[in-house]
C-alpha cells in the first residue's frame, strides 16, 4: 500500500526542508507542488503575458511539461509572485490537479531505482483539496516576520540584493492572496498537525513531525 503525506503552509515556513527530510527518512517520492504554479506563472510572464488573465494562464497550465520544473528561474521572487497570481484562477488549479493526484497515487521510483514507499506532496491545499484522504497531514506555519527574515537571509546567501522591509511586504501580499482566494485557499485541514516553527530549528520540526507520523503506524 502506498502512503501519502501532505504538507501545507505559507511561504518560507519550513515546509520544503521538512518535506526533504521526511522524503529521505521514509523513502518517499516528493512533489513540490509550488513548482507547478511557479512554472505556469513563469511561462506566462516570460512570454510577456498577464498572469491574471484566466485564458492565458489556463493555457499555460495545460501545456506544462514536467521538464520545465527544473528551470532555475522558478526560484526567483518574480516567479513566486506570478505563481501566486495564476494560482488564484480556478481553471489553472483544475488543470494541475490530475498531475498531483496521479503523482500521489503512483509515486515514481526513487533516484536509486528502488520503489517508493509512498508520496509526499507539499503546497497550500494538499490536505484539503488534492489529497483529502492523505495518511498524515502537517500544516507548517511561522510568523510573517520570521518567514521574511528566513527568506531575506536565503536571498543574501545566494548573493542577491534584498531589503528586509520589501521581502516582508511581498510575503504579506502573497499570504493575503493565497489565503483570501476563493479557489482552494491556503488552509489547514481539520486533521492536520499544526506545527508553528517560529521558535523551532529544522531538527525540532522534523522530530515533531516524526512523532506525529510514527504514532499513526503507517510504515
Ligand atoms: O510554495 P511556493 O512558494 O513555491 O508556491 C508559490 C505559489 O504557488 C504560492 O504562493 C501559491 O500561490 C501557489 N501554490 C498554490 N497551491 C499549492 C502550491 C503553491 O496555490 N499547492
Amino acid at each position: 500500500m502506498s502512503i501519502v503525506i501532505a504538507i501545507d503552509g505559507p511561504a518560507a515556513a519550513g515546509k520544503g526542508t521538512l518535506a526533504r527530510r521526511l522524503e529521505e527518512h521514509f523513502k518517499l517520492s516528493k512533489l513540490d507542488t509550488g513548482l507547478l504554479y511557479r512554472a505556469t506563472g513563469w511561462k506566462v510572464v516570460s512570454g510577456g503575458g498577464d498572469p491574471e488573465d484566466p485564458d492565458v494562464a489556463e493555457a499555460a497550465a495545460c501545456a506544462l511539461d514536467p521538464v520545465e520544473l527544473s528551470n532555475p528561474d522558478l526560484r526567483s521572487d518574480a516567479a513566486a509572485q506570478a505563481a501566486s497570481k495564476v494560482s488564484a484562477i480556478p481553471g489553472v488549479r483544475a488543470a494541475l490537479l490530475d498531475f498531483q493526484r496521479n503523482f500521489a497515487k503512483n509515486p515514481p521510483v526513487l533516484a536509486n531505482g528502488e520503489p517508493a514507499q509512498g508520496a509526499i506532496l507539499d503546497g497550500r491545499d494538499i490536505g484539503t483539496t488534492v489529497c483529502p484522504d492523505a495518511d498524515a497531514k502537517l500544516f507548517v506555519t511561522a510568523s510573517a516576520e520570521i518567514r521574511a527574515k528566513r527568506r531575506f537571509l536565503e536571498l543574501q546567501e545566494r548573493g542577491l540584493d534584498a531589503i528586509y522591509a520589501r521581502v516582508l511586504e511581498d510575503m504579506k501580499e502573497r499570504d493575503a492572496r493565497d489565503s483570501g482566494r476563493s479557489a482552494s485557499p491556503l488552509a489547514a485541514a481539520d486533521d492536520a498537525l499544526q506545527l508553528d516553527t517560529s521558535n523551532m530549528d529544522a531538527d525540532q520540526a522534523f522530530a515533531a513531525a516524526l512523532d506525529f507520523i510514527n504514532a499513526k503506524n503507517l510504515f
